[in-house]
C-alpha cells in the first residue's frame, strides 16, 4: 500500500480542524460541542451540520461576489430543509432539480421567485406543480422540454418565466478550461443556439428571462472559474443581441470546489475576487446584459466543510499485517467518502479520531463499514492514533452530498441521525433526520 499521501492527508485533516472546529483536550468540538457528547447523545452513525461554519462560508462567498453575482443554494448538495434554511435566512435563492428538492426549498422558506428549477428530464407533473405554485425561473434544456413547459403554461394559463441552458463550447474539464465543449445531455450546445432561441420566442406561454451555464464541479482553480464566467457573459451577450431585447438573469452554475484529498488546494476567493471588477466592466459595458441579475448557484463549497460523518468503531482486527477498523457506517450513508461516486481513483476523506485528539502515536490503518463488500470502505490509508472497539472515527468535508448521494437501502441497515448545530440558536442542537 503506498502510503506517500498520508502525512499530506493528515496536514489537511489539521487545516481543516483549525479552520472550523476547535479541539479541547482529547475532544473534537463543534461550536464548543464534543462530538464525543453529540454521539452519545444521538447515537452513531451520525451526521453533524454545524450553522455556524455555513453561515461564515456564505459571507465569504458574498463578500467575495458583492457587486457581481447573487448566491443560491444548489439543494441537491444537501436536501435537508434546516440546512437550506440558514442559507435562505442569510438571503440565498434556491437551485433544484425536482419537486421534492422544490418541496423542500419552501420548507426551509424559499420564496417561489427565488427558485431556480433545472435538470434535464423534468416531468410533466413536475412542471405543472412549480408553474402553480410559483417559480423563478425553469431552466429548458431540450426541444422537447420546451414544448412541455410551454404547454402546461397554456393549459394553466400563465407565462412561465424560463432561461436557456447552454452546454457551452468552453468547458472546465478536471480543473482545466477545455475549449470544443464536451457532448452532454444538459443543455443546448452552444453551436445551436439560434434555433433555440427561434422555436422559444415562438411560444407566447414562454417569458425568456436569461441563460444558464454551469459545465463542472470542483473547480479548485480561481483561474478556471473566471475563464468559464467570462465565457458565461460572452454567450449572455450575443444571446440578449440575437433576441434584440436585455436579459434579466445570466445564470453562471455552481462548481466551486473544496479540498477532499491530500494535495488539493483551498479555492483561492481573493483571487476570485480580484479579478471581479474587469468582469463587471465587462457586463456593464454590453447595455443587453447591464442590469442582468448575475447568479451562481454552489452546493457543495456552501455547505461541504460544515457537516462530518461519525461513526464507532465495531471491531478492530489485523489481516495479514494490515490493521482494520470496522465501524458501525459505512458507503451505504457516505458513498462519497468510499470513493464509489464517479471517483476516478479512490483517494481518502480527511478522517480524525474526535475522541483522541490528543494521541499521538499514528497507527495506518483501513477504516471500512458493516457491508458485504470490499467497496464499503471508508479510508485505504489511515492514520489514526491506535483505536478500539467504542471509539470514534470522524469524517470531515461530509456536509454535501454525504447521506443524500448513498445508497441507504444496500444491505438494510438504519439510517443515521442527523442533526444541525447552532450555537447562535434558541434550540442549539436539533435532530434534523427526514426519515
Ligand atoms: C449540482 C448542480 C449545482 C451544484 O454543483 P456544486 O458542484 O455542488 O457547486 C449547481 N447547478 C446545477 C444545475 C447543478 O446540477
Amino acid at each position: 500500500m503506498p502510503s506517500a499521501e498520508t502525512p499530506v492527508s493528515r496536514a489537511l485533516a489539521e487545516r481543516l480542524v483549525a479552520a472550523h472546529f476547535g479541539v479541547c483536550g482529547a475532544d473534537l468540538t463543534v461550536s464548543g460541542y464534543p462530538i464525543r457528547d453529540l454521539a452519545q447523545q444521538f447515537g452513531t452513525p451520525l451526521y453533524i451540520y454545524d450553522a455556524r461554519i455555513m453561515r461564515r462560508i456564505f459571507h465569504e462567498l458574498r463578500s467575495a461576489l458583492e457587486e457581481f453575482a447573487d448566491i443560491h443554494f444548489s439543494i441537491k448538495a444537501n436536501p435537508n430543509p434546516e440546512v437550506a434554511r440558514v442559507f435562505v435566512r442569510e438571503g440565498a435563492g434556491i437551485e433544484i432539480a425536482s419537486a421534492g428538492e422544490y418541496r423542500a426549498a419552501r420548507q426551509a422558506g424559499a420564496e417561489p421567485a427565488r427558485i431556480l428549477f433545472a435538470g434535464p428530464g423534468k416531468r410533466d407533473e413536475e412542471i405543472d406543480f412549480v408553474v402553480r405554485e410559483g417559480i423563478g425561473e425553469i431552466h429548458l434544456e431540450s426541444m422537447e422540454e420546451i414544448r412541455r413547459v410551454a404547454d402546461a403554461g397554456t393549459r394553466l394559463a400563465r407565462t412561465v418565466p424560463v432561461a436557456i441552458r447552454v452546454n457551452p463550447v468552453a468547458a472546465a474539464q478536471g480543473g482545466a478550461m477545455r475549449m470544443g465543449g464536451a457532448a452532454s445531455p444538459f443543455g443546448f450546445d452552444e453551436e445551436d443556439i439560434d434555433a433555440v432561441l427561434a422555436r422559444v420566442l415562438a411560444e407566447p406561454a414562454l417569458d425568456l428571462r436569461g441563460v444558464h451555464m454551469f459545465a463542472g464541479t470542483q473547480i479548485l482553480d480561481a483561474d478556471t472559474l473566471l475563464a468559464q464566467w467570462w465565457h458565461g457573459l460572452d454567450v449572455a451577450a450575443r444571446i440578449a443581441a440575437a433576441i434584440g431585447r436585455p436579459l434579466q438573469t445570466i445564470d453562471l452554475g455552481g462548481g466551486l470546489g473544496i479540498p477532499y484529498h491530500a494535495g488539493d488546494r483551498t479555492l483561492d476567493l481573493d483571487a476570485v475576487r480580484a479579478a471581479l471588477p474587469s468582469l463587471v466592466a465587462r457586463q456593464k459595458s454590453e447595455p443587453a446584459i447591464r442590469d442582468a441579475r448575475v447568479i451562481v448557484e454552489p452546493g457543495r463549497f456552501l455547505c461541504g466543510p460544515a457537516g462530518l460523518y461519525v461513526v464507532r468503531v465495531n471491531t478492530a482486527k489485523t489481516s495479514r499485517g494490515k490493521r482494520f477498523l470496522v465501524t458501525d457506517g459505512g458507503m451505504h450513508h457516505h458513498l462519497a467518502a468510499s470513493g464509489n461516486l464517479g471517483q476516478v481513483i479512490k483517494r481518502d476523506y480527511p478522517l480524525v479520531a474526535p475522541a483522541r485528539m490528543d494521541a499521538g502515536t499514528d497507527e495506518p490503518c483501513s477504516v471500512v463499514g458493516p457491508l458485504c463488500t470490499p467497496l464499503d470502505t471508508l479510508a485505504r490509508n489511515a492514520q489514526l492514533p491506535p483505536l478500539a472497539a467504542g471509539d470514534l472515527i470522524a469524517v470531515l468535508q461530509s456536509g454535501a452530498y454525504g447521506l443524500t448521494a448513498s445508497p441507504t437501502r444496500f444491505l438494510s441497515h438504519p439510517l443515521p441521525a442527523e442533526i444541525l448545530v447552532d450555537a447562535d440558536a434558541a434550540i442549539p442542537l436539533r435532530a434534523i433526520a427526514q426519515s
